[in-house]
Order: structure tokens, then C-alpha cells, then sequence
């Protein structure tokens, strides 16, 4: 379900049977002449909702707001918009108060530069330790200082190894899987992304301007087809299937 759109006592089941709360997160940023500002955001957004199909999920806004960079092209008349991780930790960390809501088991997903996703880039890093910020805040809150070591949490580490974790409250996982590398082209606004628009929301992309293109990254954009894109949102959608769980 769409966060939006829900009531409390919708919210009340969807705690209580842990349901997955995703959020979409993203940039707007240059992708060439033919595709939308949005691209990165948008995949997840679709897959999303395609998820949602199968499975109960709540659906959080996007945000499109992320760390785009100015690597690929300067904003004036691109369309790049860039703020910093330094930006998103604290307001990520807020945001993060979902926890008080009662939710467990919520998961950011994100397609902007996750190529090298162990290691992070700004927008990653900012909400992964935005969420490690805010589950410490909030056991603490919850339970006063000193909370891990009480004897309560005697069990600690073998809860742990039977999957139990605070840290797990909060994640953040790239959209494509690492094993989707060699699979499926991972490239930025070429024949990979353009695909994967045309399967997932074609009215970002218009054909009609694959030839005003410069970026050596666009050149393969051309070739791109929604069947191959299908190929694409097939194989998110089996990770969206592992990682978005009761
Ligand atoms: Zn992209």
C-alpha cells in the first residue's frame, strides 16, 4: 500500500504482521538527451509497485532528493539536482523516526550509483548511517542509557545468530543485486537504464532524440528495447522478492 494513502488502523496491521516498508531513494540527474531527470528513482518507484502486486507492502513517498553529483553533467540546463550526504545524514536520521511509528523492518532502495555498493557512494552512505544513528537514538530513548549492557540483553548473541538484530530495523539495498552483474548491462542512461525505462515507464524515454546524444555513456543507448528491459525488472524483481520479507 501506499504509505500515503493509509489509515491507522492499516498502519496497526502492517506493524503488526512486519510488513516491509520500502522507501524509494533516488536523484534527479542528467540522463542524455532521450530519458528522464528521474530515471534512477522511477525504476525503483515501478518495480515497487509491481511488488506490491504480489506481495503486502508498504510503499513510503520517494525521495528524489539524493547526492546526484555533478559528474556527469553541470545542472545549468541538465537538470541535475545535488545535495550532499552531509545534507542527508541528519535529515535522514529524522526521518528514520519510523521507528517510533512501530515499524521493523524497513528497507531504502536506491539504483543511483550502485555499482560499488559495499563500499558506498554519498547517498547510500548518508541513509545507511542515518539509520544506524537513529536505532541508537532510539534504544536509547526507549530504554535509557546503558540498555545493552542490562541483563535483559544477556541473549544478545545467540538471538543474534538465530537472525535477530536491531540493526537490521533499517537497510539499504542497491535495486540491482550484485548478482545481476554480467546479466544485465549496468550502465548510466545507455542501452541498461534506456531499457529498463522503456520496460518499467516508457514516457520517459522519447526515441526522438536518441541522435541529439554527445556522452560516450549514451551511445548504446539507441539499441534499447522494453524486452530487454523485461529481462531487467524480471531479475529486480526476484531481489525485491528476497530482501522485502515479513
Ligand atoms: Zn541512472
Amino acid at each position: 500500500m501506499r504509505y500515503e494513502l493509509m489509515l491507522p488502523h492499516q498502519i496497526s496491521r502492517a506493524i503488526a504482521e512486519n510488513w516491509p516498508v520500502a522507501l524509494p531513494l533516488g536523484v534527479l540527474e542528467y540522463h542524455g538527451e532521450h530519458m528522464a531527470v528521474g530515471m534512477d528513482t522511477l525504476a525503483v518507484i515501478k518495480t515497487l509497485e509491481l511488488f506490491e502486486k504480489e506481495k503486502d507492502v508498504v510503499i513510503l513517498p520517494p525521495f528524489y532528493y539524493g547526492a546526484a553529483s555533478y559528474a556527469v553533467a553541470p545542472p545549468e540546463g541538465s537538470g541535475s539536482v545535488q545535495v550532499g550526504g552531509n545534507a542527508l545524514a541528519p535529515f535522514g536520521e529524522d526521518f528514520y523516526s519510523l521507528l517510533r511509528i512501530g515499524f521493523r523492518n524497513i528497507h531504502a532502495i536506491i539504483h543511483h550509483q550502485t555499482e560499488n555498493f559495499v563500499a558506498g557512494m554519498p547517498t547510500d552512505l548518508a541513509f545507511k548511517a542515518a539509520g544506524r544513528q537513529a536505532i541508537f537514538r532510539f534504544l536509547e530513548k526507549e530504554r535509557g542509557e546503558g540498555w545493552w549492557g542490562s541483563q535483559a540483553m544477556a541473549d544478545y548473541y545467540s538471538g543474534h545468530a538465530a537472525g535477530e538484530n536491531f540493526f537490521n530495523w533499517v537497510q539499504v539495498h542497491p535495486l540491482m543485486s550484485a548478482d545481476m552483474n554480467g546479466k544485465y548491462p549496468f550502465d548510466h542512461a545507455g542501452i541498461g537504464e534506456t531499457s529498463l525505462m522503456l520496460a518499467l515507464c516508457p514516457e520517459a524515454v522519447d526515441a526522438n532524440h536518441f541522435a541529439d546524444n554527445t556522452g560516450w555513456y549514451t551511445a548504446s543507448a539507441k539499441d534499447a528495447s522494453a524486452e530487454l528491459g523485461q529481462k531487467g525488472v524480471a531479475m529486480i524483481m526476484d531481489h525485491l522478492r528476497m530482501i522485502l520479507r515479513p
